[in-house]
């Protein structure tokens, strides 16, 4: 239960004055809620810029165009004459330097009457203008008397809005919420309060509602990183929290004596690379431990990461248990399958594969025989997560190219057993901010150096008006019996069926075909598995010569003999996806080239891209240019600047605090793992205030 100190802030924003159903809509709109929101919605948005209002001078002083607030007397008023007329209501102030007209267009009757009574003092701010010599005041911004005046730092905050909601309006129901807010008492240790000079929470929200300096609404600055850091202690917090509760009884294993492994690497026709046999080893000390696996492999395409989940899947099997892999892509999963079958049958290990093509009686063997535990590694696509596939004894889920799917297929998997152990396979290196936000401390593994015989890539860079002399190429490549992929990016998505649009892809195939003949094939996403594999087939067979594709085969596809690799349309794509393209050349003895076709004029974003595509090969190094370039929400594949699911915490400015946050969980982890006393009572406030509470339960109460 929410502890009853939380109660203010959690009553609905309809609960403040001038907030009736129409604001509730646009809050909800705005604070992308479903729900009416709550006070703590409110007050966790922040302000996005600033008005500076502290310009006080003489109205003779005060430059035109520039924001102003001037101290005045209301010397008349001249009202708009009828009712209908367009004419403005003015209002004749001076000081003893000179005067200015106040105008306000179609004004209640009798409303700026009482905003500024003649004879009164006030204070009125907004942007002078030169009216037929006269300065001038459109609608002050601001009237105020000398009470309240003096309260005011002359610094307004702006605030993101939308369409229909008045930035007065949203100001109003800030300044009554932060009215409401309850003494909090502080959650975060007194050692990192001071090492990052954090102000209390209350403070911190007050400072950036109501800027006293310019800067108090820097996300960089203590008020805002205040709240960035109980955002990420949260989300740490309950991460681990969850964690810790996934723990295997004592004694129990995931991994057994090795003897299955053995037969596997013996029946490798290459070593392991030192990286492989590292990471290897970690997966089988996790395995042992009574705490739940969660590591993340990443190396680059074509480092070899699928023999690593196969040993991980052969160690479960020692101790009679079973293991699934997810892969994203049909093609892909029965890649998986094709690779690991000889090395598996070498080692006993029962291997089948599900996915949206197995179907009827042969599905429902499989599932037979997955129950009965006689498959001891299922390989598939999200058909793997189908509420009927049932394990016997599910262990351990190795899930490839992570970033394709969400957090809850994830979560889905592991659900078909206990405590399963989980290894997420990705070529895309995530980079470590990232995982700390999404998956708490996981664990990570790299597959730094690429297995033997690797060749580098020679990439350039060749504009579109230059597509003849690339064909002419590719021609003299056919000859000589070279392999020869070529890319056409999806156009975008038709939104009323989701259907790809596939010309690209198919009017490139129909002018190579025309030129080249049969040894032209087309593969993409919309083509029937069976059909997919067997252009596929035929690709790697040699039969098929130049294969125009989709993106279809940007995942995991293994050609070795393939060399050459056109991409049009370069500029389209994102760093990591032409990363993840080239990847499918430079795989086997030979030199490989890829060709990026892209369209002029570039933008800078595209230029800078495709220089970095240019001059490095290294993912890690992609992974780190392509999040400076984009911000890391897009690298999860989100487009926008901020961390998604975080309101507040912005992964360009608050990288460093989320390395605090996760140490300052895990030392709560260590010393109040059941969050009890005063301390213990605080964190849980935290917790239900960034709506992180959902391992609450499972602790129980404090
Ligand atoms: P990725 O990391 O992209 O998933 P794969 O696991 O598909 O890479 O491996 C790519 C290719 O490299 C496969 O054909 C695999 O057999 C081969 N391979 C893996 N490890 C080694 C190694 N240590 N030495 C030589 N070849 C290897
Ligand atoms: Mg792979």
């Amino acid at each position: 239960m929410r502890p009853a100190l939380l109660n203010p802030l959690f009553a609905s924003v309809t609960s403040l004055a001038g907030v009736g159903p129409k604001q509730d809509k646009l809050f909800r709109f705005l604070l992308g809620r479903a729900e009416t929101p709550r006070l703590v919605d409110l007050l966790l948005h922040l302000p996005a810029s600033v008005v500076d209002r502290r310009a006080r001078p003489k109205i003779r002083d005060a430059a035109p165009g520039t924001i102003v607030t001037l101290e005045v007397t209301v010397d008349r008023h001249r009202p708009t004459p009828g009712r209908n007329s367009r004419a403005p209501h003015l209002v004749y102030v001076s000081d003893d330097t000179g005067a200015v007209v106040l105008t306000y267009f179609r004004a209640q009757p009798g409303y700026v009457e009482k905003l500024l009574p003649v004879g009164a003092k006030r204070y009125v701010s907004g942007t002078v203008q030169l009216f037929d010599g006269m300065p001038q005041m459109v609608h002050p911004d601001r009237v105020l008397d000398e009470d309240s005046f003096s309260k005011l730092s002359g610094i307004d905050p702006v605030y993101p809005l939308t369409e229909g909601l008045a930035l007065g309006s949203l100001r109003r129901a800030v300044a009554q919420a932060l009215q409401k807010i309850p003494d909090l008492p502080e959650w975060i240790s007194p050692e990192v309060i001071k090492r990052c000079k954090f102000p209390p929470i209350a403070e911190a929200l007050s400072r950036v509602h109501n800027p006293v300096e310019l800067t108090d609404i820097l996300p960089d600055r203590p008020f805002w990183s205040r709240l960035a850091f109980d955002e990420l202690l949260a989300g740490q917090l309950a991460l681990a929290l969850i964690r810790a509760q996934l723990r295997r009884p004592a004694g129990d294993r995931n991994s057994g004596d090795g003897h299955l492994r053995k037969k596997i690497i013996d029946a490798l026709p290459y070593a392991l690379t030192s990286s492989q046999q590292q990471a290897a080893a970690a997966i089988t000390d996790d395995l042992r431990q009574p705490v739940r696996m969660l590591r993340l492999l990443q190396g680059d395409v074509g480092s070899g990461k699928t023999v690593v989940g196969l040993l991980a899947a052969a160690a479960v099997t020692e101790v009679g248990r079973q293991a699934a892999l997810m892969a994203p892509t049909e093609i892909l999963a029965r890649q998986h399958v094709k690779t690991i079958t000889p090395l598996a049958e070498r080692a006993g290990l029962r291997v089948a594969i599900l996915t949206g093509r197995e179907k009827g009686k042969e599905r429902r063997i499989l599932l037979e025989r997955l129950a009965t535990g006689e498959i001891d590694l299922l390989v598939g696509t999200h058909a793997l997560i189908q509420d009927d596939v049932i394990f016997k004894a599910l262990a351990l889920a190795v899930v490839d190219e992570q970033h394709r799917f969400g957090v809850r297929e994830r979560l889905a998997l592991t659900a078909k057993g206990e405590a399963v152990d989980v290894l997420v396979l990705s070529a895309t290196p995530i980079p470590r901010t990232l995982v700390l936000t999404y998956f708490g401390d996981m664990d990570v593994s790299e597959l730094r150096e690429k297995p033997a015989g690797r060749q580098p890539v020679d990439t350039r860079a060749v504009p579109a008006s230059r597509i003849n002399d690339v064909t002419d190429a590719v021609g003299r490549a056919l000859k000589a019996g070279k392999r020869v992929y070529w890319i056409c990016p999806l156009v975008e998505q038709s939104e009323a069926e989701g259907v790809e649009h596939l010309t690209n892809a198919i009017e490139r195939y129909e002018s190579l075909h025309q030129r080249f003949g049969d040894r032209v094939g087309l593969v993409h996403g919309q083509m029937k598995g069976a059909e997919k594999d067997a252009i596929m087939e035929q690709f790697a067979g040699g039969e098929i010569g130049l294969l125009v594709a989709t993106t279809v085969v940007e995942v995991g596809v293994d050609v070795p003999a393939a060399t050459i690799m056109v991409i049009e349309n370069a500029e389209r794509f994102g760093l990591a996806q032409l990363h993840q393209l080239r990847g499918r050349i430079g795989r086997g003895s030979e030199a490989s080239t890829c060709l990026l076709l892209y369209k002029e004029p570039l933008n800078e974003m595209s230029t800078a891209r495709l220089k970095v595509i240019r001059e490095t090969t290294d993912g890690f190094r992609i992974a780190e240019e392509d999040l400076r370039l984009r911000g890391e929400g897009d690298v999860l594949g989100v487009r926008q600047s901020g961390l998604p699911g975080y309101r507040i915490a912005r992964s360009d400015v608050h990288g460093q605090l989320i390395v605090q946050a996760r140490d300052e969980a895990l030392r709560i982890m260590k010393s109040n793992p059941k969050l009890t006393g005063e301390r213990g009572e605080a964190l849980r406030c935290l917790l239900y205030l960034y709506e992180r509470d959902e391992a609450l339960p499972l602790i129980g109460a404090g």
